[in-house]
């Protein structure tokens, strides 16, 4: 767990160095600071949808912004994830990585109905197997499921089939239970390899990391975590927390507190879409 976290802070502050170079940086997507990387795939194809549980919002086109539209087999294999998203406007998008939980991801899911506001959750395909009624209210009420591996290894120590194993299950479990395939993914720990950037791009899924770590799973306590969304808040940034992997009752009370403020400061809280024009 140690190294874990010594893991996370190393990429805590990565992505703050590589976040802080982008700011400036005009486009759709914003990349961690590898000039080589793609910035812009080639326009997609007609993306490959198989809705097996169409809902009301997920009929329309979601409002946000995000990587252009791909289809798999046409997502582009990135170098460095994904750390914000760009468009007009103040846009903002949180992520909940790790659930979903039964004793925490309803009540984020309640305070997130609650302001009619849309987010993503990170989903481990463990948890998702063990709670499909959430990823099934999530798909009712719009939010977006991606793909946090199946047990949440590291996966710089695994090799290329177990990565595949662990991303490919959890693929299909999203499916099953809310409906579409991912098409996002975020390793565990922020640690990234060649092979996962691969394996996602297989898989149709766009690498997300994000701009401002809450660090709520510290228990810094629910004042902290609040100060840190609305410290961080600028537009196109990218929230990671957590409704699951501990006690997450702080992360829970913390979206309470800031969410209504940042709508308050004009923030568009939205989900990044792909394969909607
Ligand atoms: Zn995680």
């Amino acid at each position: 767990m140690k190294k874990d976290q010594l893991l996370t802070r190393r990429r805590v502050l990565a992505a703050g160095a590589a976040a802080a170079c982008a700011a400036g940086t005009a486009g759709l997507l914003t990349l961690g600071g590898d000039p080589a990387a793609p910035v812009a795939p080639a326009p997609g194809a007609p993306a490959r949808r198989v809705p097996m549980k169409p809902s009301a919002y997920r009929l329309q086109p979601l409002t946000g912004y995000g990587p252009p539209r791909t289809a798999p087999g046409r997502t582009p294999v990135r170098r460095e994830p994904l750390l914000r998203v760009s468009g007009r406007g103040r846009t903002m998008v949180l992520t909940f990585d790790d659930g979903p939980d039964p004793r925490y991801t309803p009540d984020i899911l309640d305070t997130l109905r609650d302001y009619d506001v849309r987010a993503m959750f990170f989903v481990c395909g463990e948890m998702a197997e063990a709670n499909p009624d959430l990823l099934a209210r999530m798909a009712d009420e719009g939010h977006v499921v991606g793909n946090h591996t199946w047990s949440h290894p590291l996966l710089t120590r695994l090799g290329r089939a177990r990565i595949r194993t662990e991303m490919e299950r959890t693929c299909d479990i999203i499916e099953e239970a809310w409906g579409d395939r991912p098409e996002w993914f975020r390793a565990p720990y922020g640690a990234w390899n060649r092979a996962a950037f691969q394996l996602g791009a297989e898989l149709g899924m766009e690498p997300l990391a994000w701009t401002v770590d809450t660090l709520d799973w510290t228990s810094p306590g629910a004042r902290t975590i609040t100060r840190r969304v609305e410290n961080g808040a600028a537009p196109g940034v990218v929230v990671l927390s957590h409704d699951a992997g501990g006690d997450r009752s702080q992360s829970v009370r913390a979206l309470r507190e800031y969410l209504p403020q940042l709508l308050d400061d004009g923030y568009h809280i939205t989900v990044p879409r792909r394969h909607h024009a």
